[in-house]
């Protein structure tokens, strides 16, 4: 009895395995295609100056419109084109065509673009962004890059020269989803780093949760006393506002502020908010 039970469940598992398997290697090919036929674009996110409102920038996110499946999170399709070498030459896109984007906007605003740890093997990060630059003619001062604690984390000496070279040049390097990381402090005396962005788990909670707003409390404080900007992400309500800006925080990100839109609508936005 026991014997065939266990029996049921391995299958299962081998199944369940199977499937997974399958789909992933669907996604892959997918992928292929989906470069092919450009079926990606980018949206924009404004990054809004807490006192003023005024809109400073936005962050470039990259979208798949699969032609069955619809839209596809870059949470679920980045990871793969990261085990294939995809994001090589999609991350060179959405370098070049954000920096485009950006030239049509008013000079005073820069454009965000998140690089992957892939990216920073070998000096591709540098030649891209430099590549990137040169083609759109973008000041690099008007360019962002965000990068997560695990670039810094899994990549070498390289990283280090890499955001040495970005700074500078003037191109700020912000330090994405700070706080779910291993959030070494060391990394905010000794590298190059221009901005935090406090990971929207911690903005979520902090009117609720004592713990989140110390912790906000203590990356806002920590930032402004090293002079580095300060982004919080997933800003949803009127109170996180308020509460941010009271503490400080220089920049906010969110859907209260605006949600992702197309180039047309990034361009207008940043126009309304320029007059
Ligand atoms: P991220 O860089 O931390 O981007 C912020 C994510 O939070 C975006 O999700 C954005 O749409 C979402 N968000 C913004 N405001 C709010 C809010 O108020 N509430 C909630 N619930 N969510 C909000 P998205 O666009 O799905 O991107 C997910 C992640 O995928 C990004 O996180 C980034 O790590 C990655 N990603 C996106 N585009 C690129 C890209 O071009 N290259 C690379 N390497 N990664 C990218
Ligand atoms: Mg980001
Ligand atoms: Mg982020
Ligand atoms: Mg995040």
């Amino acid at each position: 009895r026991a014997k065939t039970d266990g029996r049921g469940i391995a299958r299962v598992f081998v199944e369940e395995m199977e499937r997974l398997v399958r789909e992933r290697r669907e996604m892959e090919v997918d992928l292929q295609t989906a470069w092919r036929d450009r079926q990606f674009f980018l949206v924009y996110q404004p990054i809004v100056e807490a006192e003023s409102g005024r809109i400073a920038g936005f962050e470039a996110l990259l979208r798949w419109r699969h032609p069955e499946r619809g839209l596809v999170s870059p949470s679920d399709f980045i990871p793969v084109a990261e085990e294939t070498g995809l994001i090589l030459p999609l991350g060179a896109w959405v370098l070049t065509e954000a920096c485009v984007a950006a030239t049509a906007w008013p000079e005073s605003l820069f454009v965000s673009v998140n690089l992957s740890p892939i990216q920073f093997r070998g000096a591709e990060a540098f030649r891209q962004v430099r590549s990137a630059l040169e083609s759109s003619g973008l000041a690099p001062s008007r360019l962002e890059v965000e990068i997560t604690e695990s670039t810094l984390l899994h990549e070498g000496p390289m990283v280090r020269a890499t955001l040495e070279q970005f700074s500078e040049e003037g191109i700020t390097v912000a330090l994405d989803d700070f706080g779910t990381g291993y959030s070494s402090l060391g990394y905010l005396r000794t590298l190059s780093i221009g901005r935090i962005k406090v990971d929207r788990s911690f903005i979520e909670q902090v009117e609720t949760s004592p713990q989140s707003l110390a912790i906000v409390r203590a990356i806002v404080g920590l930032a402004r006393t090293l002079g580095l900007r300060c982004t919080a992400e997933g800003v949803e309500t009127e109170g996180q506002r308020r509460l941010l800006t009271a503490e400080g925080c220089s920049h906010l990100q969110g859907y209260l502020l605006g949600r992702p839109g197309s180039a047309e609508e990034a361009l207008r936005r940043a126009r309304a908010s320029a007059a």
